[in-house]
């Protein structure tokens, strides 16, 4: 058995339909009065309603978080707060809208609560995000990491399915790069099996039924624990591509996980064989990498980065990026393997190793 450190974040967790109703009880909870909501413009709605529960502890909804979370939003968002004199802030949404009120935490010191709604896994982690000049920079901080999170499946019912199916596989990326990080644990590496586990059985169900309450839960669970992985330990090669892909290409957050994770594993396979393994036993298949191709495809989900809008031609320089400053990986990262690796993702081919 490797060695290992386990050192676990500190977080509320609360679990359940219907467990938007506590919001007010969980601003109490972690010591605040006045909270300012934050969410995009389609979801205005559920922000409201958070709004109609907090009562007189509401100190105003905005509803103007954005993907990437520019700087001038941050700004906008953190002179609203003190405006309006909130000592916390409510994230009603994704990663988006939970970024943003890391983006408040970072500078205004104001815990967050998060009501998450896809299942991203943001509000599990110290993460932060911000895009100046067209640049994401990323950082950590234990300021930022939410104080109390509100997993209440109900709020996800409003998730498109395709969004919703996507997001799961963004989930079981953080999970399955967990399962071999430099840095991973055995602690980790069961709430890695049981998130993939969760979201491998609760996605062909919301398939069947979107508003299946056993699906939602199901996938929401498995969320909060894929996320904790991703707040736990480092990631490798996968996410690596994805935030080439996405931050030089402007490709989607969630279906660009959906279709490079394959690929990714399977060039990570050869040098993580029991993550593999794990992976596999966790979906119910033969094989890991091909396994969550194939899941992929028979739920309708993007497969193949040309159905994204990447150009063919763009495939050497995301090569070329995904090799400068690489994350750790367990096995080397070489520059015709990779480029072979992106072509098989770009066309949609079952993944190799
Ligand atoms: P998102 O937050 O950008 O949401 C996409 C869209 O879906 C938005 O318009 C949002 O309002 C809408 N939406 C979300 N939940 C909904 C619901 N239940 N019903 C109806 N509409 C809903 O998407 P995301 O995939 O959750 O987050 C992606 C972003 O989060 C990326 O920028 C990524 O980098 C970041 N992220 C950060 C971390 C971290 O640890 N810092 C982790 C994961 C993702």
């Amino acid at each position: 058995m490797k060695d290992f450190v386990y050192k676990a974040h500190p977080a509320r967790v609360v679990f359940g339909a219907g467990k938007v109703l506590s919001v007010a009880e969980e601003v109490e909870a972690i010591g605040s009065h006045r909270a300012l909501v934050l969410c995009t413009p389609p979801q205005r709605e559920q922000a409201e309603m958070v709004g109609r529960l907090l009562g007189s502890r509401l100190a105003g909804i905005h509803d103007g978080a954005q993907m990437h979370v520019p700087i001038e939003s941050a700004r906008k968002a953190r002179a609203l707060a003190a405006e309006l004199g909130a000592d916390c802030a409510v994230a009603v949404g994704g990663g988006s809208t939970i970024g943003l009120g890391k983006a408040i935490a970072l500078e205004a010191d104001l815990p967050i609560i998060a009501i998450p709604t896809t299942y991203a896994g943001s509000e599990m982690t110290p993460i932060y995000g911000l895009t100046e000049n067209g640049l994401k920079r990323t950082g950590k901080d234990a300021r930022v990491l939410p104080r109390s999170v509100i997993y209440d499946p109900d709020l996800t019912k409003t998730l498109p399915l395709q969004m919703s199916l996507v997001s799961g596989m963004n989930a079981i990326a953080h999970a399955a790069e967990g399962l071999y990080a430099e840095d991973g644990n055995p602690v980790m590496s069961l709430m890695a099996q049981e998130g993939i586990r969760a979201l491998a059985k609760g996605m062909p169900k919301l398939a069947e039924a979107q508003d299946a309450e056993d699906a939602r839960a199901l996938c929401l669970y498995g969320a909060w624990l894929c996320g904790t992985v991703l707040g736990n330990v480092g990631m490798s090669l996968h996410h690596k591509l994805c935030h080439t892909l996405g931050g030089s290409f402007n490709l989607p957050h969630a279906e660009t996980h959906t279709i490079v994770l394959p690929h990714a594993l399977a060039y990570n396979s050869p040098a993580a064989p029991e993550a593999m393994r794990q992976i596999a036993e966790a979906i119910g298949a033969e094989d890991g990498p091909i396994g969550l191709h194939r899941i992929a495809k028979a739920l309708g989900m993007p497969t193949a980065l040309r159905e994204l809008g990447l150009m063919e031609a763009d495939l050497d320089r995301a090569c070329e990026i995904a090799l400068s400053n690489p994350y750790w990986n367990p096995r080397p990262i070489e520059a015709a393997p990779l480029r072979a690796l992106l072509q098989r993702a770009w066309e949609g081919a079952e993944p190799r190793p």
